[in-house]
């Protein structure tokens, strides 16, 4: 599996990604919001967009697909609740459909949260030494959740949380639709200050462009992403500053470190 991840250098910082099948040369366009970008990056590697993907409807993931359907003929997919929702969208795709597209096998994951139309996508064994692939859109990023305030809606991020990304093994690949790296470190640090891990990749994120951002994987994210570190006990006493009553369920946890995050 090849996966060409382009920067955007815009205000949102997004990434778009094209996943190829390194034997047919066929590939997937996914979130593509730098349409001229995307399909340079395909031309200049071999690649041919067979199909466009979005992982939800919010523009900054969709607002490049007329440009690559008009110029590939590719169909837009995403999932069904999208439906009406993302324009020319010609299937809507459910839990455990898989895409296939050259040799590459994608399965969906339904991940709502962010939006409640929201999937990601998993390669179970395409990485360059045959791990897990997970392309995460807007729900997990490094170091931090995605946000709930544009159609989304927290308690199913927590759930997408416990159900989709927690049974997933540590040498899976992370691939997010945003860098936010940096910042989301910065607050990880805020409400974790002796997290070591937190610091040290703080400090190499510091010194790249975020082009060059580092690919981390999920058992990386579990050192210092506090929304999988609900049980450490430095995250539940600061959190108790900011909300006295705060619950002991891992939910309340999350929900509160989400808030926290809204007004980072
Ligand atoms: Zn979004």
């Amino acid at each position: 599996m090849i996966v060409l991840r382009h920067y955007m250098n815009n205000p949102l910082r997004n990434f778009n990604y094209l996943i190829g099948c390194e034997h047919s040369g066929e590939a997937i366009a996914l979130d593509p919001l730098g349409a001229d970008d995307v399909m340079a990056l395909a031309r200049d590697n071999g690649l041919t967009i067979r199909l466009i993907l979005n992982t939800h409807e919010h523009h900054d993931h969709i607002d490049g697909n007329p440009v690559v359907q008009a110029a590939t003929g590719a169909e837009v997919w995403a999932h069904q609740n999208a439906e009406g929702k993302i324009p020319n969208q010609a299937r809507g795709l459910v839990a455990g459909d898989v895409i296939e597209v050259g040799t590459l096998r994608l399965k969906v994951l339904f991940t709502p949260g962010h939006t409640l139309a929201h999937l990601c996508l998993l390669s179970e064994d395409g990485g360059p030494q045959g791990q897990p692939v997970l392309f995460s859109g807007d729900t997990l990023f490094n170091a931090a959740a995605g946000n709930c305030f544009r159609g989304g809606d927290v308690d199913q991020m927590y759930d997408t949380f416990v159900s989709q990304f927690q049974p997933l093994p540590d040498e899976t690949l992370l691939y997010p639709g945003h860098d936010y790296m940096k910042n989301n470190l910065n607050f990880a640090l805020d409400r974790e200050p002796n997290n070591d891990m937190a610091r040290y990749w703080l400090e190499q994120v510091e010194a790249i462009e975020a082009a060059d951002m580092p690919v981390m994987t999920l058992g990386q994210e579990r050192t210092y992403n506090p929304f999988f570190r609900l049980h450490q006990p430095r995250i539940r006493e600061r959190l108790k500053e900011s909300f006295p009553s705060l619950g002991e369920g891992d939910r309340d946890v999350f929900k509160a470190l989400r808030a926290l995050r809204d007004k980072w």
